[in-house]
């Protein structure tokens, strides 16, 4: 049987859920339409999703239309969710871009159009909402060929339009099909002359693709519609034509007329081009054959946590066929796998099936150490797959548990959330004691941390993380401390006295010693060295790390009979206290390496942000029509850039951050942080 692997993709809300939900009743895969406004949809079936009527994950639905079987993925529109998008894009051959009649190309269209751009995926348009006030197929269709694509050309035209939306004309047959039933009747009279120019342009671009046929028609030659069939589908695989269709998912119209076209022009399995694998033992490229009988291998695209039935991996075939209760071999992780009772996912219903075949897409439960981005093959000649790249998270947020108990689970369940979503990471910063959780924006943390109580009751804060600042000395001094006591029997005493002095940035810390003449006798030096060590971890400032100093041990005294390694480890910590002091300390603050890329017209907000966030613009590199910005730009300013970026530039910005050094906090700031250090104490 044929197969399409075929992705729905969009910007937000432009019906990509409502759209797979009218075709999965058109093709009888289920016998009731569901709908994104009351939950009732196959494709969005978590709770979460149900309850913000928006996905969250990609979701499998596969479905039979006439002689194919169609595994139509739907995909998150929502910008914070692009993970879902890569995985998605990687196991498709073409992609079905959804566009709002109304809303025209918005900012996720134009994002979602690059991603399947970057992956050289043949695709197709639908203009979606027809029946919607305010829908405008012809200003849509303008703005789909001046900003997405010239060689968006359509294949369908719409009788009627919002409240008067009819049906819809086929410029390949040049027939209309009206009514809720679609049913087959003469264009409209006042359509005719509209149709036929928008066929003869049709024609004009997708002849272009065979030199016969551009002769022919050249030469005035009469083009058939099988021919022209064979060139819409040839030049739509090669990337030539991006075929418009038009409908509305509500309505139900122009729905069969997609299911047509997804099998008429864009590519099956073994159309799809070339499969390029390694081979896994000599790291030489290798070509797969999308046949059942050549060995198997197969990519791991996605990851599910279920609290009750465990771990689900959804997998795309390459090459060969697997079976139900087999053993495969895992190349990414050179590990064996069992694979037990293979199944299809249709939204959260599985279904047993005993043998999936090259170009299918299928799941399988409880794999062992098989991760997200991983290749399952056959033992004999293994192989591996490209995997999935996915975005580099740069929204951090420090992640706590509400109690105790919640603090146990958070450790086992934080790393199957993560598992689910590779665009999710976690890490302990050592510096704060704090886990910090990163992912792409703020609703993709808050849903996770949703979905960390629905799943597994697992309650847990999310806040901005912590600053790991730093102090430091600007001058060198000399500090002493004498620490006595006589109290009856056994005293105490330890004196020290030592010079403090500030190292350059990144120096770290320095103890030394410059006794002579026995001041103090050597078995005591471990412990003053001791007594600084755990002093520096509190500064005076605002009680942060001290760095970038050396301390040298230069005179004291000591009593025959009183001193102890305590008494000097506590004369230590204090001159090391009096010293900080007198150095005139500061505060140093994390200073971070940022690259933006963005636009070209977005150049001037980007910078003038950057200087009220105390940024440095370090370089500008014009890229394409972008512009790549280099700075450097504090920490504590830029923890929410993931979101400042966005609203400025309305999502068409990306960046990305590393830990550059520590430089000095300029006083009026200073000030602040220790003030809302001390408002922290008191809390
Ligand atoms: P997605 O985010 O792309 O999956 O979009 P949804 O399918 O969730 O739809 C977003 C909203 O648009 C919902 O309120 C749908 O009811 C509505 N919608 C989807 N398709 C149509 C359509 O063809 N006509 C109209 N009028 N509304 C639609």
């Amino acid at each position: 049987m044929q197969i399409r692997n075929v992705g729905l993709v969009s910007h937000q809300g432009a019906g990509k859920t409502s759209l797979a939900e009218s075709m999965l009743f058109e093709t009888g895969t289920t016998d009731r339409l569901g709908s994104v406004d009351n939950g009732s949809t196959v494709s969005d079936f978590d709770p979460v999703e149900v309850e913000r009527k928006m996905s969250i994950s990609l979701s499998l639905l596969p479905q039979r239309w006439k002689e194919t079987k169609l595994n139509i993925i739907d995909t998150p529109g929502y910008v914070d969710f692009i993970g879902e998008v890569k995985s998605s894009l990687r196991v498709i051959e073409g992609a079905v871009v959804v566009v709002c009649a109304a809303s025209g190309v918005e900012v996720g269209t134009e994002r979602v159009w690059a991603d399947v751009e970057e992956a050289g995926l043949p695709r197709m348009v639908f203009v979606n909402k027809m029946d919607r006030d305010n829908a405008d197929f012809y200003s849509t269709l303008e703005t789909i060929q001046s900003t997405l694509s010239t060689r968006c050309l359509p294949l369908l035209l719409p009788v009627g339009s919002q409240a008067d939306f009819a049906g819809v004309v086929d410029l390949v047959e040049m027939k209309a099909y009206l009514g809720p039933d679609m049913t087959e009747a003469a264009i409209p009279g006042d359509l005719q002359e509209r149709c036929e120019a928008a066929r003869e342009q049709l024609i004009e671009a997708a002849v272009e693709v065979d030199d016969d046929l551009i002769s022919k028609y050249l030469d005035g030659g009469e083009i058939t519609n099988d021919e022209l069939r064979g060139a819409i589908r040839r030049s739509t695989i090669a990337g030539q034509l991006m075929p418009v269709l038009v409908g509305s998912a509500l309505r139900r119209v122009g729905i069969r007329q997609l299911l047509d076209a997804i099998c008429s022009w864009l590519p099956s399995p073994d159309e799809g081009g070339a499969l390029l694998a390694q081979d896994a033992t000599t790291g030489e490229p290798v070509t797969l054959k999308p046949d059942p009988g050549s060995p198997f291998s197969a990519l791991v695209f996605k990851t599910t946590a279920d609290p009750y039935v465990g771990k689900i991996s959804c997998f795309r075939v390459y090459s060969g066929a697997v079976s139900s209760n087999s053993q495969v071999w895992n190349s990414s992780k050179k590990s064996l796998e069992r694979f037990g009772q293979l199944f299809t996912l249709l939204g959260k219903t599985q279904q047993s099936v005993s043998e999936l075949g090259a170009g299918d897409i299928g799941a399988v439960a409880r794999l062992e150490s098989t991760a997200t981005g991983d290749t399952v093959c056959t033992r004999d000649g293994p192989v591996v797959l490209d995997g999935i790249e996915f975005p580099r998270p740069n929204f951090g947020l420090s992640i706590q548990p509400n109690t105790k108990a919640d603090l146990d689970k958070m450790s086992t369940v934080l790393p199957r959330v993560c598992e689910e979503d590779p665009s999710i990471q976690v890490r302990r910063e050592p510096d704060t004691n704090e886990f910090i959780v990163s992912g792409m924006g703020d609703s993709h943390l808050d849903i996770l941390k949703e979905r960390m109580r629905r799943k597994f009751g697992v309650e847990v804060r999310l806040a901005a993380p912590k600053i790991p600042y730093k102090e430091t000395v600007a001058v060198k001094t000399k500090a002493e401390h004498k620490h006595k006591k006589q109290s009856g029997g056994h005293g105490q005493y330890g004196h020290v006295i030592m010079e403090v002095e500030p190292l350059p940035r990144a120096g770290g810390f320095e103890f030394g010693e410059k006794i002579f003449g026995g001041a103090i006798p050597r078995n005591y030096i471990p412990s003053v060295e001791k007594g600084v060590v755990e002093a520096k971890q509190e500064g005076v400032v605002a009680g942060y790390p001290v760095i970038d100093i050396r301390v040298t041990l230069v005179d004291g005294s000591f009593h025959a009979v009183d001193s102890s390694d305590i008494a000097f480890k506590i004369a230590a910590s204090q001159a090391l206290k009096k010293g900080l002091t007198q150095g005139q300390p500061l505060l140093l603050e994390p200073i971070m390496d940022v690259t933006i890329t963005v636009p070209d017209s977005y150049t001037g907000d980007i910078t003038s942000d950057l200087s009220t966030k105390r940024g440095r613009v370090l370089g500008m590199v014009p890229e394409g029509g972008s512009n790549v910005i280099q700075a450097q730009v504090p920490y504590a300013e830029v923890l929410g850039y993931a979101i400042d970026l966005r609203s400025i530039t309305q999502g068409r910005g990306t960046f990305t951050m590393e830990f550059s050094h520590y430089e000095e906090v300029p006083a009026h700031v200073t000030q602040k942080i220790v003030n809302e250090g001390k408002k922290e104490d008191k809390e």
